[in-house]
């Protein structure tokens, strides 16, 4: 009996030896439970209206194209994400104080902040006045940590800027750049200013008033490459903006229209990570922002690609994870659902063709601005309409409909009505035109023609999209690296700042 005690005495002191031995424990978990390990370096990946959908049907897709198109041969599922490898997953709960289908200035505001606002306001409470401080701005100011901000959007874009920015409405993209040249931070990347100029003022615009405040600003991607660490605060603007929509101006390329050599999402967290790595810690929040784009647009194919495009960012973080990973936290994790997409459709009941995804050459924004604009200034025919439609979508009108081959790309007689229909619209109105009823929900406010084949598209792969603007659905959270056990359970978007807050000790 005796030997007993003392052999549990001689174990838990073993124990609290241990224990000591480790990394401090964040403030709120010292009462007995394990040490948690605290990280340095921080990463934060969000994909904008990334949530399990986006992630389920990329993942999909891309066992099916390593298994040669062949669904019976897929007998144990794959994880080719990498973030669906990480040891820990959660789930966050996205509503605001709006709605159930929140925007991205108000989710990210809660990621940043852990605080709800309404949709439209970026960290500024419901009251109008309150103006809530960020995690990267709380780390800079408290841990001295060098900060990232990196984006397939504008950098004064919702998500970004509800890292440095506190505006009441998103939409003040100038305010937003200003804050963003006031923050001090260390590292900015991806697509350029939004409004860079602003309407209000004479005064200069803000690549110029970035540089006059030290920031080395570079807008070709040679000077990017040739950055050093050395080089002090910089904003890296990729050299290859896309200018198409009305709505969308100056983010970087769909990954779908990336030229071979031109730098990805990828290519910035890398020379970000050079820049920012240092002895005493950093943080760095990269947003796939394009994800949400393509889903508003229902063009599932886009999507998937911007899925690729931010895990390859994260294969970058995971990189230099390897090489410090006791001290390296990764998350990725998403702002909410965009676009009600459903891997099923009425239409292909069970079956899902998803290699059809492949035959998708171009973004929808990509065929708008290099097609659609001249279909309409040429008064271009059907027939010449309809055969770019095959060999940039894959989509074919057969020799006879009832041949039409379920899970091929051949268009049966209900779906070249639509594309008739739609080319028709296209031709006679464009995007801006007074819908009525049944337009509103078959094109919303995108050019007939695309969205309709975007949406045969998705169908024929037996997906489908629902909405053309956000859903309720929770976000997928990935964790791994030091802390990343904080990251399991089923939560509130405002715990991922109130876990990011305790486990690199800010208040
Ligand atoms: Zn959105």
């Amino acid at each position: 009996m005796k030997k007993r005690v003392i052999m549990l005495l001689v174990l838990s002191l073993m124990i609290s030896l241990l224990a000591m031995g480790c990394a401090e424990t964040p403030a709120g978990s010292g009462d007995g439970q394990a040490a948690v390990k605290l990280p340095k370096y921080v990463f934060l990946f969000i994909g904008d209206g990334m949530s399990y959908p986006q992630i389920q049907v990329t993942n999909y897709y891309l066992t099916i194209q390593a298994n040669n198109n062949k669904y019976p041969a897929v007998l144990k599922s794959q994880n080719n994400l990498s973030f669906m490898d990480f040891p820990v997953t959660g789930s966050a709960q996205t509503y605001d104080s709006t709605s159930f289908a929140p925007d991205s200035s108000s989710t990210a505001t809660s990621i940043a902040t852990g605080n709800k606002t309404y949709s439209g306001r970026l960290n500024i409470d419901i009251g109008g006045f309150t103006k809530f401080e960020t995690i990267a701005e709380k780390l800079k100011a408290q841990k001295d940590y060098k900060i990232g901000v990196v984006t397939s959007v504008n950098i004064n874009h919702a998500t970004p800027g509800a890292f440095y920015a506190h505006q009441t409405s998103r939409n003040e993209y100038y305010a937003i750049g200003q804050e963003l040249i006031a923050s001090g931070f260390d590292y900015f990347a991806g697509g350029g200013f939004r409004e860079a100029s602003s309407s209000m003022s004479s005064s200069k615009d803000l690549y110029t008033q970035a540089a006059e405040a030290g920031y080395k600003v570079v807008r070709t991607q040679a000077e990017a490459e040739a950055l050093k660490p050395g080089d002090g605060k910089t904003i890296v603007i990729s050299e290859h903006l896309v200018a198409k929509d009305m709505d969308f101006v100056d983010a970087m390329d769909y990954e779908i229209d990336r030229e071979e050599g031109e730098w990805g999402l990828a290519n910035y967290v890398a020379k970000g990570i050079e820049m920012l790595d240092n002895e005493n810690g950093f943080f760095m929040m990269v947003e796939g922002g394009k994800i949400d784009w393509a889903c508003h647009a229902n063009d599932a194919a886009t999507a998937v690609n911007e899925v690729i495009a931010l895990d390859n960012a994260v294969r970058e973080a995971l990189k230099f994870y390897e090489q410090h990973p006791d001290d390296t936290l990764i998350i990725v994790t998403g702002d909410h659902e965009t676009g009600g997409f459903s891997l099923g459709y009425a239409g292909t009941d069970y079956d899902t063709f998803l290699n059809n995804l492949a035959s998708q050459k171009v973004s929808y924004s990509t065929f708008n601005s290099d097609y659609v604009a001249k279909y309409r200034e040429n008064n271009t025919d059907l027939q010449t309409v309809l055969a770019d439609i095959e060999e940039l979508f894959g989509l074919k009108v057969p020799k006879n409909f009832a041949m039409a081959k379920e899970g091929s790309l051949q268009l049966n007689e209900y779906e070249y009505n639509l594309l008739v229909d739609a080319y028709n619209k296209t031709m006679q109105f464009g995007a801006d035109r007074n819908a009525n009823e049944e337009e509103e929900l078959k094109y919303d406010k995108y050019e007939p023609l695309t969205v309709t084949i975007t949406h045969i598209l998705a169908n024929k792969c037996g997906l489908n999209f629902g909405s053309y603007v956000h859903t309720g659905l929770p976000t997928a959270v990935f964790a791994i690296g030091a802390g990343s056990e904080l990251f399991d359970g089923y939560y509130d978007n405002t715990d991922i700042f109130f876990k990011m807050a305790e486990l690199t000790n800010v208040k």
